[in-house]
């Protein structure tokens, strides 16, 4: 089976596994407990702050571990929340983007109600920052939330320019990096206010994730109970998963440093051209904007047939596909995202991602393509299905 859903998941990466087991060998103790093997664990959990502080280029206490990016992301809309009702704002308003994915336009939705405004995005899915610019000069929202890769497209944001504009208004900003961390170079992302990442988006162990706050400000806590993590989530510390997650972020980190990213790029744009010359119909969705190596999403040609019906055939070739984002995926409404970029419903219904990792081969594109153009005619002959 050819792997092609990282953006839903990635397979632990060799590196994390090997320090996963290690670590939950290792280190047996509760991060709390007052022994020496409690002190061990903290102190691995120590040592995982600063790595990844270093990587986001931030201050350890700032790191907070969490369940995954979900949680991190519920966190920070519950803590813009109760810090603006806090502050006398019962009307306090949050800026999304239009495309940010569930765990921050539907905790938004929750935690906010009727006070989300969605920040639009263009014909390519990148973010107008000139309607940031514009409606800050007007008002200042309780926070604003903008992500740094997007998961259906891979289309980047320009969330560095979009922080800068939120410091100068005095605005919290948080840049969901799920999609982003492992990719790309984390570097620079510790100056948002709040980040999120999740470990299995890069080849870590899923369940595990983290959040970077300010350590100088509270955090509104989402989840209760216990005094870990100085009181910013309660719960025992995942130490084995975070001590992998650290290893699968530094094995990914050290491919791009190496510039193994370029390959990766180039395999990926040759699949491209090469499905728009053998589908003529097929469209890349932000085909002209900055993209993640991984990524390709496309809108398939108007006579050949409905999303899922590609999934299943290309499952049965022996390729692991997806029409969107997981968790999307089973259900038929458009994607939010696409129509975001202006595309009609029937065509965001043809839509289909491909996404690969590190390890994904370069030969696995060209087999792909071969794939799909042979599901395409028998896609197009109704007896043959
Ligand atoms: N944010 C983005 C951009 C994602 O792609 C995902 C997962 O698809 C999430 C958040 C949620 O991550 P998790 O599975 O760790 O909760």
């Amino acid at each position: 089976m050819l792997y092609l859903d990282h953006n839903a998941t990635s397979p632990l990466l060799p590196a994390a596994r090997a320090a996963w087991l290690e670590a939950g060998e290792d280190f047996p103790g509760n991060p709390s407990s007052p022994h020496r093997l409690g002190a061990r664990a903290e102190g691995a959990l120590e040592q995982a702050r600063q790595k990844l502080a270093a990587l986001l280029g931030c201050s350890p206490l700032d790191v907070v571990w969490t369940g995954g990016a979900t949680e991190a992301c519920n966190t920070v809309l519950h803590h813009a929340a109760t810090a603006a009702s806090g502050g006398g704002d019962s009307a306090a308003v949050v800026w999304v983007s239009a495309i940010e994915h569930p765990a921050v336009r539907e905790s938004a939705r929750h935690f906010f109600r009727d006070h989300v405004r969605l920040i639009p995005v263009d014909a390519q899915g990148i973010v107008d920052l000139g309607w940031l610019k514009d409606n800050l000069t007007r008002t200042r929202p309780a926070l604003v939330a903008i992500m740094a890769a997007n998961n259906e497209t891979g289309v980047l944001q320009p969330w560095s320019k979009a922080h800068d504009l939120c410091a100068a208004s005095d605005v919290p900003f948080f840049c969901d990096a799920t999609q982003w961390c492992g990719r790309l170079p984390a570097s620079g992302l510790g100056g948002c206010d709040f980040v999120a990442g999740s470990a299995h988006k890069f080849g870590g162990p899923r369940g595990v994730g983290f959040l970077r706050c300010p350590a100088g400000s509270p955090l509104h806590p989402l989840v209760h109970g216990g005094k870990q993590q100085d009181g910013r989530r309660a719960g025992t510390e995942n130490v084995a998963g975070v001590v992998a997650m650290l290893a699968a972020l530094e094995w990914c980190e050290g491919q791009l440093a190496a510039g193994a990213d370029a390959a990766r790029r180039a395999a990926r744009d040759r699949f491209e051209r090469a499905l728009r010359e053998a589908m003529p119909g097929a469209a890349i969705n932000g085909a002209a904007a900055p993209r993640l190596w991984n990524t390709v999403s496309v809108v398939m040609p108007d006579a050949a047939d409905c999303r899922q019906r590609w999934v299943v055939k290309l499952d049965k070739a022996g390729f692991a596909v997806s029409t969107g984002s997981a968790c999307s995926s089973g259900s038929e409404a458009p994607s939010h995202v696409l129509t975001a970029m202006g595309l009609g419903a029937a065509e965001a219904s043809r839509a289909l991602r491909f996404s690969g990792g590190w390890l994904t081969p370069d030969s696995a594109w060209g087999d792909l393509l071969q794939a799909l153009v042979r599901i395409q005619s028998t896609l197009a002959t109704p007896d043959a299905t």
